[in-house]
């Protein structure tokens, strides 16, 4: 489907991003891959991808609260690849405190890798699709993105402005064939959510399952988490020539969590 296209997708070391980059890849896509981790399991993930997939795999650890490093990254997938095609703004952190006792190191790295980043890769991969007259920039959100839940202020901000920030540039550039779309998942079973269980569990007094029951599950009417392959699937959808016409849309994948 993406036979001679390229996607950059942040923060595709881990969870969902990792997901996306295996999916557009197996669909033809060229990938960047970006995030941090260990060097050489990353190399592995990249190496496995590039042969399984018949593509170009390059992976980049460009940290992305650093503006230079974005600019960094970015100017070398343009230079290899002429374009970023397909642009997944997926890299993202967490912080749970009450606003009042929020560490203001971490409300400006929430801001600055879930929020400013996407608007660093948005303007420095905007000109090369605009040329091409063709672009997809799909950004991770959150259901977060359309509803708050308490001592996440950093991030429910972060997302909301994503949000915003999704309906500006789709108005933009919805003449140019280039559309921006914002996925918003409910939860989704990743290492970052798996790891929380136990000690979720050890500090509520609860047993694990009913920390997935009555805790992460409590919101989506599923009870079932979202899959890390369906929200790379509908993300696929979104790159593919028949979204053409979806844009600026804030797309809920949450089990009906935003519907109540
Ligand atoms: P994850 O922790 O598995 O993956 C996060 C990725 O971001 C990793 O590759 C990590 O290396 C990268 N990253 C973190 N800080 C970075 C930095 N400074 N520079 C570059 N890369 C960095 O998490 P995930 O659950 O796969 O989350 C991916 C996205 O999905 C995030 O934006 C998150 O907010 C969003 N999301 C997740 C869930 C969920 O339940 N897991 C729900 C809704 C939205």
């Amino acid at each position: 489907m993406f036979a001679g296209k390229t996607a950059l997708v942040t923060g595709s070391t881990s969870g969902i991003g990792r997901g996306i980059a295996e999916m557009l890849a197996a669909q033809g896509c060229n990938i960047v891959l970006n995030g941090l981790g260990n060097a050489g399991e990353i190399e592995a993930l990249r190496a496995k991808i590039e042969k399984d997939c018949g593509v170009i795999v390059r992976y980049d650890g460009a940290d992305l609260s650093q503006q230079d490093q974005i600019e960094a990254m970015m100017a070398k997938a343009l230079a290899e690849f002429g374009s970023i095609d397909i642009l997944v703004n997926n890299a993202g952190i967490q912080f749970v405190a009450p606003i009042d006792e929020f560490p203001v190191e971490k409300w400006n790295a929430i801001l600055a890798i879930n929020l400013t980043a996407t608007f660093h890769t948005v303007r420095l991969a905007l000109p090369a699709m605009k040329a091409k007259g063709w672009g997809r920039i799909i950004n991770i959100a959150s259901a977060h993105a359309l509803v708050a839940s308490p001592f996440k202020g950093a991030y429910v901000a972060a997302k909301h402005g994503i949000a915003g920030l999704t309906k500006t540039v789709a108005l933009e550039v919805a003449a140019q064939g280039i559309t921006m779309n914002a996925v918003c998942p409910g939860y989704v079973w990743t290492p970052l959510v798996e790891k929380q269980i136990p000690d979720t569990a050890k500090a509520r007094g609860i047993t694990e399952q009913q920390v997935i029951d009555d805790v992460l599950l409590k919101a989506q009417p599923t009870k079932k988490f979202v899959t890390i392959d369906q929200v790379a699937a509908l993300t696929t959808f979104l790159a593919s020539d028949g979204a053409a016409s979806v844009t600026g849309a804030i797309i809920p994948i949450d089990g009906g969590w935003t519907a109540q």
